[in-house]
């Protein structure tokens, strides 16, 4: 899976200025690339991720995916992401923290097995 740099930026920036609180969006893409994030309103700043408003979520088929940030140094998805990867989308971000590059990114599939990420136009 690839990521475009301008999408991966947003998201490490938007995460840096959320924290100590969760940052959750949609991935907008193609079935090889994350081209755009879509935020959700009423979501941005929730506390959790399982809290996401799914009735806000606007109805579009170019949605591959979220992604959320974990204030700590962990990327390891909890019970409840699994959950929720299992039920929208085929690929799952988690950041975190210190939210500074592709680094602290790791991709997941809709079962929760991690998937190789990197970003778009760079080996
Ligand atoms: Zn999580």
């Amino acid at each position: 899976m690839l990521i475009k740099k301008t999408a991966l930026e947003f998201i490490l920036g938007v995460s840096r200025s959320t924290h100590p609180k969760e940052f959750t969006a949609l991935l907008r893409g193609s079935p090889d690339v994350i081209k755009e994030v879509l935020l959700i309103p009423g979501s941005l700043f929730g506390e959790n991720f399982a809290s996401i408003r799914f009735d806000m979520k606007p109805f579009d088929s170019t949605i591959v995916g979220s992604v959320h940030s974990h204030p700590s140094t962990s990327y390891e998805p909890s019970n409840a992401d699994r959950g929720f990867f299992s039920k929208t989308g085929f690929i799952h971000l988690i950041v975190k923290y210190p939210y500074k590059s592709i680094k602290d990114v790791a991709a997941y599939d809709l079962q929760g097995n991690r998937v190789d990420l990197g970003v778009e136009g760079q080996l």
